[in-house]
């Protein structure tokens, strides 16, 4: 029979203006489509630090520098190369998340023990960011137990936090709990004092490589893969992303359990 045709829209953006064409494409034209635009994301992610070390490399060989101008260009290199590896680092473990089976009930992972890990890295990383000691707050909230894989829920927590961190700055708080929902489901949350978000650009945060603002996003040394990672571990473990942002008003970022993922003692 006939493969079934799927009906995309394609917005092209400029000048402030928007444009929608839609197109009738198989699901086969639709796979081959996504793989072409992510093999052209990593390419172009990778092209741009790769262009600044071998610029500042050739530079080191061909012009006599005094000792400040060589470190302040070997420092250039090592962001770049730093780049490169979260790049590679967030590549590695999308391939694994889309390799691997989803999880089953896998272990009992203590909710309020990993907010505690999480914050205190995150308070870590604050610290080597010069945001202060007090920028990070775990908020109390309820004890139970999540069946989950406890790496991937650690990394989606994390990439929460680090971003609520990097993207808020000095004197402003980050705050990280758990709630119980009426469902009896759980949502983790991150809420940052933060710049805020447009609203306009909310729906597409968590597709591969999205930034609102692509340099800025470079300065804060983003992949723009993280939060496409938060939402397919919590896909894989029956949940989904939830965010809440306006320009000025910070942001939260949930990630929310389904509640065959929650072992509620008070149950
Ligand atoms: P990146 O690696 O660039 O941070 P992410 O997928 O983690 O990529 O986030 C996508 C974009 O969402 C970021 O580039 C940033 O513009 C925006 N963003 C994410 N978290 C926050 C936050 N807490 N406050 C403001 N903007 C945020």
């Amino acid at each position: 029979g006939h493969p079934q045709r799927i009906s995309i829209n394609l917005y092209l953006y400029g000048k402030g203006r928007r444009l929608m064409l839609t197109r009738e494409i198989t699901a086969v034209e639709l796979a081959e489509a996504m793989r072409r635009d992510f093999v052209a994301n990593v390419s172009h992610e990778i092209r741009t630090p790769l262009t600044v070390v071998s610029g500042f490399i050739e530079t080191l060989q061909t012009l006599e520098l005094s000792a400040s101008e060589r470190r302040e260009y070997l420092e250039l290199m090592s962001t770049q190369a730093q780049r490169m590896q979260s790049l590679v680092s967030d590549l590695l473990t999308f391939s694994r998340l889309e390799g691997s089976p989803v999880p089953g009930v896998g272990e009992w992972i203590d909710a309020q023990a990993m907010l505690q890990q999480v914050v205190n890295e995150a308070q870590a990383l604050s610290e080597v960011l010069g945001r202060g000691p007090h920028q990070v707050l775990a908020q109390s909230g309820p004890s139970f137990l999540i069946a989950g894989a406890r790496a991937e829920l650690h990394s989606a927590m994390s990439n929460l936090l680090n971003n609520a961190v990097r993207h808020t700055p000095a004197g402003a708080q980050v705050r990280a709990g758990w709630t119980l929902n009426n469902d009896g489901g759980a949502g983790f949350y991150v809420s940052d004092d933060g710049p805020g978000i447009e609203a306009e650009h909310l729906p597409r945060l968590t597709e591969r490589f999205y930034r609102v603002d692509r340099s800025r996003s470079r300065e804060t040394g983003g992949t723009g893969l993280g939060l496409a990672i938060v939402k397919h571990v919590a896909q894989r473990h029956g949940g989904l992303v939830q965010i809440e942002s306006a320009l000025g008003q910070g942001s939260t970022f949930r990630i929310i359990l389904p509640p065959s993922r929650v072992l509620n003692h008070s149950d």
